[in-house]
């Protein structure tokens, strides 16, 4: 069943409540995939009543970016989600959201902005005021919804640990559920950008996940410096790639590390004929 309005979601919700079911929110941008479908089984698996929201979310888009381009498939999302026994495809539109006229500045908005710590780095350096827009919708989507339960992919870890830190910082009485990465048979990350690579691109993408993959390797034989095991990466580059960072920083708090150990993560951006792919992986 698809929704687009709060006040009928809050209806369902109200109905839910009542009855204590527990409640599982899935939140996405839509053109979903398979990464997407396993936050879903395992909300639907986990919870009585599971809420999927798809909204392209225009105050996390920088000038610039892809809001417009960004594809929208909500026809295909909704049919993924009512075969995965998703109770309710949350689909609002912007006004809905953010209002008449949707004002998106910040003179006209209440915004929850995350500790600049944890946003001064890795895709928040490029991506200025992104996490900003993450954390207000999703504040958002959780008053709405009022989930028992919040499920988000490792794929986009910084997001995924800013989304932490505002549960636990702000009491918001949701448990947030951390998903693993899926990836292609190949390597590759899924991801609703992955859209925009031709086959070639598609072929230079392997690098992020073979780079990480390659990282891990060197760890696990007992290689901790960091500067040695990010030397391995430059031969998987090439001119198709424009590296914007290879970082390894702490799973809890980002803290950049010199020497890796069991609790790093290392986080990889780079660009392939203007397409700006992420991935990431725990080195435990
Ligand atoms: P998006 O629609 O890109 O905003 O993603 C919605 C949610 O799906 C986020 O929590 C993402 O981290 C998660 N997600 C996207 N791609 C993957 C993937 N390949 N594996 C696991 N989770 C993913």
């Amino acid at each position: 069943m698809i929704i687009h309005t709060i006040e009928e979601l809050r209806e369902k919700i109200k109905e839910w409540k009542k009855q204590n079911m527990t409640v599982g929110l899935v939140p996405t941008m839509g053109a979903l995939h398979n990464g997407h479908l396993s936050l879903i089984k395992k909300s639907v698996e986990k919870c009585d009543k599971t809420v999927v929201s798809v909204f392209v979310n225009p105050i996390q888009f920088c000038p610039g970016e892809d809001l417009e381009k960004y594809p929208r498939t909500l026809e295909a999302d909704e049919k993924l989600c009512s075969d995965a026994g998703v109770d309710i495809v949350f689909a609002p539109s912007p006004k809905e959201m953010y209002g008449e006229g949707h004002i998106l500045s910040n003179d006209f908005l209440t915004y929850v902005i995350p500790p600049f710590f944890y946003t001064n780095k890795l895709c928040g350096k490029s991506r200025v005021g992104h996490f900003d827009g993450v954390c207000t919708v999703v504040n958002k989507l959780f008053n709405i919804v009022q989930p028992d339960f919040a499920f988000f992919g490792e794929k986009d870890r910084q997001q995924l640990i800013i989304l932490k830190k505002m549960v636990k910082d702000l009491n918001i009485p949701v448990e947030i559920i951390p998903c693993p990465i899926v990836r292609e048979e190949s390597g590759l990350a899924l991801s609703s950008r992955n859209k925009y690579l031709s086959d070639e691109d598609k072929k230079y993408a392997l690098a992020l996940s073979q780079i990480l993959f390659n990282i891990k390797a060197c760890y696990n034989k007992g290689i901790t410096d960091v500067k040695a095991l990010t030397e391995t990466a430059y031969s998987y580059l090439n001119e198709h790639h424009s590296l914007e960072y290879l970082e390894f920083r702490d799973a809890d708090d980002l803290e950049e590390k010199k020497i890796a150990d069991d609790n790093t993560i290392v986080f990889i951006a780079l660009k392939i004929s203007d397409v700006r792919l992420i991935d990431n992986i725990a080195l435990k």
